[in-house]
């Protein structure tokens, strides 16, 4: 019998990011025994993690197009470092298929998707119709992009039904999307969203889908190797969001039957087949009345990840890394056991009621800690919160025997992390974790906006 010999792991990873997935990513590799290089602005030139890197590289100024999204300095620190393979993070360009592309053809591993596969899936009509065909339910709506005849528009939104919503193919970030509620509305709602879509996106191409009203965001973590070796780990919900900014998620998603998750997550696994997915990816669903329907495929690793870890105790960056190494899916579907429930909130620079960002400088900071509790964050005492970059400065993840033991673990961590000299939403959080209706989990996508109209209005 022969014994196939495992890929090597990489000896050197070059981390493309910053913040707490640029430690994250680092803590991974470190635990394997793999080199770091850090990559850094110049804002960013005192953080921790670039100095616990083995070796760091400043690749230009503040602005995140000079440095964080500038591609040639990325490959040029690559290179002068020995790095063997690239890890993209999220954000920044984690879904840019053009660095993917670059990054292997200057000579290095990408740790994500082929090129092809994000590309793919990073125009939202694409990816529809290849997981339609995959046998993945989708949002009624329009057959690709709306043509250009006025006509032909009216009839398509009217067959599909009022309420619907117009968005951009090429659009993310929840940006490029537009409700239209009548007839009335529809013409000169399409012509502004092409209009922004191709000063935004490049792309004016929309395609318009039903506006479901009180649906939940549901999402299902895969990993799949090189070999068509797919499986599933858990669902999360994210349904609590603001301007479909995601605030706190949890895993397992309440209130939804098992055998439902496990029958969308099979197909998620069988999906990833089909198409030769690799990597770790997330499948978005909206659900309600107990149907799912894909929306987007987000071909990285998600800031929601570790309640997905907590669960199923499997490291996903470590698994990324394996799979980008060539090694074959050592978990088997079988394997995998969801315990418990983990809850992650995402602890902002923000006023907690205006959410306008609050850079500057952190007087003083301490985390949280006992049982169950785990911190992802970057930051520290005397740390200054750059503005040129997203709000997040850290996530706490509470993980508990049943969510009720999640929630009280959450609400204790809350309360003793101190953040001064600037703002966070640790309040939001601390309100919506005391909120009867996520107690009982009966909430919506747009739960948080509903509460904050009614709590201005009383
Ligand atoms: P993006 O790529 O910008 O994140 P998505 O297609 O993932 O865009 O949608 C983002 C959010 O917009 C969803 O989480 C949901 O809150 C809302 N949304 C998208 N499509 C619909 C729909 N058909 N009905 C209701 N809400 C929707």
């Amino acid at each position: 019998m022969s014994v196939r010999k495992k890929p090597q792991l990489f000896e050197k990873v070059l981390i493309a990011n910053r913040g707490e997935i640029a430690l994250r990513v680092q803590r991974a590799c470190r635990e394997m025994g793999i080199k770091t290089v850090a990559i850094h602005s110049e804002a960013d030139k005192d953080a921790k993690y670039v100095r616990l890197a083995d070796e760091s590289v400043c690749i230009g100024p503040p602005a995140p197009d000079l440095s964080y999204l500038n591609i040639p300095a990325i490959i040029a620190a690559a290179e002068v470092t020995d790095a063997q393979a690239i890890h993209p993070g999220y954000g920044f360009l984690s879904e840019n298929a053009d660095f993917a592309e670059k990054v292997e053809s200057s000579g290095f591993v990408f740790i994500g998707p082929k090129p092809e596969t994000i590309r793919m899936m990073g125009d939202k009509i694409n990816a529809k119709a290849v997981m339609q065909k995959a046998g993945m339910p989708c949002v009624p709506g329009s057959e690709g992009s709306l043509p250009e005849e006025p006509k032909e528009i009216v009839r398509i939104a009217k067959e599909v039904g009022y309420p619907i919503i117009i968005k951009a193919a090429g659009g993310g970030g929840g940006r490029g999307m537009r409700v239209v509620n009548t007839e009335a509305a529809l013409l000169p709602a399409v012509l502004l969203t092409r209009t922004e879509a191709k000063n935004a996106f490049g792309n004016p191409t929309v395609y318009l889908e039903r506006f479901l009203d009180t649906p939940r965001h549901i999402e299902i973590q895969v990993l799949a190797d090189a070999y068509k070796n797919a499986i599933w780990l858990s669902d999360r919900d994210c349904s609590l969001q603001r301007r479909h900014q995601k605030i706190i998620e949890e895993a397992p998603a309440v209130n939804i039957p098992a055998r439902i998750l496990t029958r969308i997550g099979d197909r998620c696994a069988e999906a990833c087949r089909k198409i030769g997915y690799r990597g770790a990816g997330t499948f978005e669903f909206l659900y309600q009345d107990g149907e799912f329907f894909f929306i987007e495929m987000n071909t990285r690793i998600q800031v929601e990840h570790p309640v997905t870890e907590e669960i199923t105790g499997i490291d996903l960056v470590q698994e990324q890394i394996k799979i980008a190494a060539g090694r074959r899916l050592q978990i088997r579907q079988r394997d995998i056991v969801r315990r418990g429930h983990a809850i992650e909130c995402r602890i902002n620079a923000e006023d907690a009621e205006t959410f306008t960002p609050s850079p500057g400088r952190i007087t003083f900071y301490h985390a949280p800690g006992g049982p169950g509790i785990r911190v992802d964050s970057h930051v520290y005492n005397n740390y200054f919160v750059p503005p040129q970059y997203d709000s997040m400065i850290g996530k706490i993840i509470a993980y508990g025997d049943t969510r009720d033991q999640a929630i009280a673990r959450m609400l204790v961590a809350l309360s003793e992390m101190a953040v001064d000299g600037i703002k966070t939403n640790i309040s939001l959080h601390q309100q919506l974790l005391l909120d009867e209706n996520f107690v009982r989990g009966d909430f919506s996508i747009h739960y948080i906006e509903e509460r904050m109209k009614q709590l201005k209005s009383d």
